[in-house]
This record gives structure tokens, sequence and C-alpha cells, in this order.
């Protein structure tokens, strides 16, 4: 708790803790933990990617890896344990172990970037270990118009050299990654950890709903076509719709109505709608038949629908045999085992280009995250520190191993 603090207080906002990829601030939280990763008997260095990175050999030099992460770098106005809290207590772990010869080598990587706040690009540090990097991705710029490129140099990398950080398979066994929930499942079960299945995929769409403006006096009723009557219709469907399906989501987070004004019917309004599922096709499903039953409603309406997809991200599966591990070890310290997928996206989904991945969850207050209000307890994160330490030490190389 006390190193989270310490990063925590490494922060581009003189009150509350902001932290984005390339800045000064990234570059001290990178030596503070290349310092703690030192004092645990890692060998640490910077990668091309700005990266830290922690390597433990196993029994001999140059085994493959047991790799563990997560970011480093935090949205605007963050929580601090969203991301830190699995460097942090991979650390703890790893010095745990004290001298045991293990069979693999240990990596631990604090990813520079995850949250893509500052060039609105997410996951460029595990992407880059991945090998999945884009270099044209070095011509986005910040809202300051400095190029990633241009950071990079500042910050003291070549980011001619950014593929030098890409690893290769056959090096890495896993990667696992220890994160807070972020959402309010395993406190509304009263359990400490939990073991993560998948990563859910994501569908966007920007739905148009066309109808006619109208002074809100003189059209009756019957002759109305009301846009935001229609698109609220619409979005009690997707919360229905979504409702009837387990572990499926369906959010309309954002709402425009013109001309928008108190006396005038609303002739135009824009909906965000963002559909999310462990499994690709449940969550294709679950869009078709949302935007089918919007149809429908528009045109029962005689309100014109136009529905456009802005993005899209597939899902990323935990591999089963790390999930049976980390189940292991949470039932082997004494807690019931609970399965749940991730409804928000982590390193884990791209460093899946590169190795067979898994989670462990810590419960954390009421869910909030991305926000101060953020919090987990000493108690817990210990328990989860137990979990994670059993999980490294019993961990044996399964499908695609040595
Ligand atoms: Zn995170």
């Amino acid at each position: 708790m006390a190193r989270i603090a310490a990063l925590a207080a490494l922060s581009e906002q003189p009150d509350g803790l902001t932290r984005t990829y390339l800045t000064p601030q990234h570059q001290q939280a990178n030596e503070l933990v290349a310092g703690w990763m030192q004092e645990a008997g890692l060998h640490a260095r910077i990668d091309a990617a700005g990266n830290v990175v922690g390597r433990r050999e196993g029994r001999e030099p140059g085994l493959p890896c047991l790799m563990l992460g997560s970011h480093l770098d935090s949205v605007r106005n963050a929580g601090v344990y969203d991301g830190m809290l699995g460097v942090v207590t991979a650390i703890e772990c790893v010095a745990a172990l004290g001298d045991t010869p293990l069979p693999f080598a240990i990596e631990i990587v604090g990813f520079g970037d995850e949250e893509g706040v500052r060039f609105q690009a997410t996951m460029l540090g595990s992407r880059a270990v991945a090998g999945t990097f884009d270099p044209a991705l070095l011509d986005l710029t910040d809202r300051d118009g400095v190029p990633m490129r241009e950071a990079m140099a500042r910050f003291g990398l070549d980011p001619t050299r950014i593929g030098e950080a890409a690893r290769r398979r056959e090096d890495v066994l896993a990667y696992v990654e220890y994160h807070i929930e972020q959402g309010p499942v395993l406190e509304d079960e009263g359990l400490p950890v939990g073991v993560v299945t998948a990563i859910n995929g994501q569908a966007r769409f920007r739905l148009t709903f066309e109808g006619m403006a109208g002074h809100a006096g003189t059209v009756p009723m019957g002759l109305r076509r009301d846009a935001l009557a229609a698109a609220a219709e619409c979005v009690l469907v997707a919360e229905r719709l979504a409702g009837e399906r387990p572990q499926a989501v369906a959010t309309v987070g954002q709402a425009s109505v013109s001309p928008g004004a108190t006396n005038v019917i609303p002739g135009a309004v824009v909906l965000s709608l963002d559909v999310r599922a462990p499994d690709d096709g449940v969550r294709d499903a679950l869009a078709a038949d949302i935007l089918a039953a919007c149809e429908a409603t528009c045109a029962k309406r005689n309100v014109r629908l136009a529905c456009e997809r802005t993005h899209q991200l597939g899902s990323c599966a935990c591999a089963p045999w790390l999930r049976g591990q980390l189940a292991a070890a949470v039932a082997a310290e004494g807690h019931p085992v609970r399965e749940l997928p991730s409804g928000a996206g982590h390193d884990a989904m791209a460093m899946a280009a590169l190795a067979d991945v898994a989670m462990l969850f810590l419960r954390c207050e009421r869910g909030i995250s991305h926000h101060p209000a953020e919090a987990i307890t000493a108690e817990d994160a210990a328990i989860g520190a137990r979990v994670f330490a059993r999980f490294i030490a019993g961990f044996t190389a399964g499908r695609g191993g040595a």
C-alpha cells in the first residue's frame, strides 16, 4: 500500500493522479519500480517502448519465462490501484520466493501505456511487447501537437527501434495479470478474489433517429414523429434484451437531442450504444437483436433510423490451463473459486497475441474505478498477494509451454 502511495505521488496534476505515456512522471515511475525490482532480486531494464521490465532467472539462465505485469499509466484524475496494484504485487510475490530455484524464469512488466490517454490509442506498451505495435501509430500526436515519435525521443528512446520491444513466442510461457475488478460482482458476493474467464469484446454503434420537429403546443399526439420518444423506447429495449442474456451488457451512454428546446418536439436524436459480452457470437447476436428491435420501434413510430458501427474489439478468452492453476491457488488459500468475465479491457488482450493469458481479479469498493474514490482494503491486498504468490510458486507450464 505504501508503494502504491509512492507511485500515486508521481502525477501530472498537483491534487490527484494523472500519469500518461512518455511523460517525466512516467520516467520517474519507471525508476521507482526498477529500484523495487532490483531489491526483489530481478534484473531491471527499460525496453524499447518505455516499459520497465524485470527478470529473475530460473534454475539455469535463459529459460522461457512466466510473464506477470500490468500498466503504470493512468486515466486523468484516476484511482491509484488500477494497473499499479498488479505491478507492485508481482514484485512483492517474487521477493517472497527468495532464492528458491524454479524451472522457469519470471519477468514482470510495468507497461507504459494501457489507457491510451495521451495519444488516443490504447495498450501501446503491451502491443509493443506482443509484437503488434503498428509503426504508423508513431505519427499520432498528443493534445499539444507532439508526435509520439518525438515524445519517445525526449524520453530517451529511439522510435525506429520500437520493434526491439517485441518478444519471441518461445520465450514466454504465459502472461498472467493481477488487477482490481473495476466492477461490483466480487464485493456483492462477499469474495476477495475472482478468476477471469474472458475479457469481453466490445461493439459500439451510433444510432441516428430522424423524426419531425414541430410545435409542442399545436401538433396533436397522434400526428407526431417524436425522435426522442422513439429513442427512449430503444434505450429500454437495449436494457431489456441485454438483461435476458447472462453476462452480456448494453449501455446507452450518450444522447443528443435537437433542436433541444422545451417547446419543440424533438426532430432528431443521436444515441451511442455499447454492447459487450465474453463471447463474440453472443455479443453480435445481442447487438443484432437490439438493432432489429430498434428498427421495428422506429417503423411503428414513423421515425427514420440509421445505425453505424463505430468500434469493434474481439473478446479474449483466458487459457483454461492457466485458469485452472489460478483457481487451485485460490482454493488452496481457503477462498471459494468464483469465475467471472472482465467487462473492461486490459493489457492481457494485447498480450494474447504473444502467449496464453489469464487474470486474477481483486475485489474493490463498490466497483468504482477510473475515479479518485477507487479503493481496496489492505486486508484484501494481502489475500490477493498470497493467492498470486502461491500461483507463481506452483506454476507449471502447460499447453504451448516448455
Ligand atoms: Zn487497468
